[in-house]
């Protein structure tokens, strides 16, 4: 068998080309959606993650407010400037790329963005409407996965998906997200306490690796015909790269290919999704603004 590859930068694409059109529709009215992302320092892998973001955000025709701070900002500059954004009405969406340098309390920071304009679905007033099944921001990436997962039409009512990672941005969110009556899956979570994850894994209709590490998941854990999902972005280097370095997910991606059903590669699955998902929010946050949603 050969999986069949989840092209996530074409699904990514019919997502953007969708925002662009309502973007279209709501300039024409008169509203701008606006997104404002705030970078501190020079994070290698941050600032191509924002470049990417407001690459997306000028194809969608949606207007950038982005900040980029030096590494010596302070949390209450920081916290100040997330202050103005969120009484200036123009702006509907406010990023602010993760990690932050050590000096400043990533929570403090999460916890001042307002809610309706926290298009990452980070504060705990987003995270709690998802537990809850009421209406607010998804996360963009497990929102992500889950949308692949359906324009794929991949069956995940009644499936057993396993997640590698429970982390508050990718794993915890997405298992409540594929727990839901909407897509109905069994979930199981597996973590670095977690005993015989191998076996685990192994049960699995829908694996998905989030865990930051080179082959998590081996070709051994893989049940014959599962679909693989992997989020894992990691930099190894390379020589035959001008940038020294390419990247590489969490699974082992060649021999899973041979028994897997699907498989999203590394980059060019998940990754597309996140940014896609991030400018459906944005839009979404100026409808809401407007009255319109
Ligand atoms: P994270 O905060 O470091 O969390 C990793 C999780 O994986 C933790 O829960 C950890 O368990 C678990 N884990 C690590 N190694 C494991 C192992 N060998 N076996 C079992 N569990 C293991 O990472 P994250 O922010 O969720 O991101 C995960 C990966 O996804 C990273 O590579 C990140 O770059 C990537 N990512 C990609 C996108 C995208 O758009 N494609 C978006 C976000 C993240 P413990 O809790 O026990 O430590």
């Amino acid at each position: 068998m050969s999986a069949q590859i989840i092209d996530g930068k074409a699904i990514a694409k019919s997502v953007r080309d969708d925002v662009a059109k309502k973007v279209s529709e709501l300039k024409s009215k008169g509203i701008n959606p606006c997104l404002a992302v705030i970078l501190v320092g020079e994070n290698p892998a941050s600032v191509s993650y924002v470049t990417g973001k407001q690459k997306a955000l000028a194809e969608a025709g949606m207007t950038d407010r982005s900040v980029h701070l030096p590494e010596s900002t302070t949390e209450e500059e920081l916290l100040s400037l997330i202050e103005k954004l969120n009484n200036d009405t123009s702006v509907n969406g406010i990023l602010v790329q993760l990690p932050l340098p050590k000096h400043i309390n990533e929570d403090r920071v999460i916890m001042a963005i307002k809610p309706e304009k926290d298009v990452d679905g980070f504060h705990p007033v987003n995270v709690g409407n998802l537990m809850i099944g009421r209406p607010g921001f998804l996360p963009c990436t497990p929102h992500g996965v889950v949308v692949l997962l359906e324009k794929m039409g991949i069956e995940t009512s009644g499936k057993h998906c396993v997640i590698v990672g429970r982390s508050n941005i990718v794993g915890k969110p997405l298992a409540i997200l594929m727990s839901s009556k909407k897509v109905n899956s069994t979930v199981t979570i597996c973590h670095t306490g977690t005993k015989n994850m191998a076996e685990i894994v192994k049960q699995a209709d829908i694996v998905v690796a989030a865990a930051g590490h080179v082959s998590t998941v081996t070709r051994d854990m893989v049940k014959p015909g599962a679909v693989v999902i992997d989020v894992g972005v990691n930099r190894i280097p390379d020589s035959t790269k001008k940038s020294g370095f390419r990247l590489v997910g969490d699974v082992e991606y060649e021999p899973i290919s041979e028994v897997a059903s699907f498989i999203t590669p590394v980059p060019g699955g998940v990754g597309p999704m996140t940014i896609a998902m991030l400018m459906a929010n944005t839009l979404e946050a100026a409808e809401k603004q407007n009255g319109l949603l």
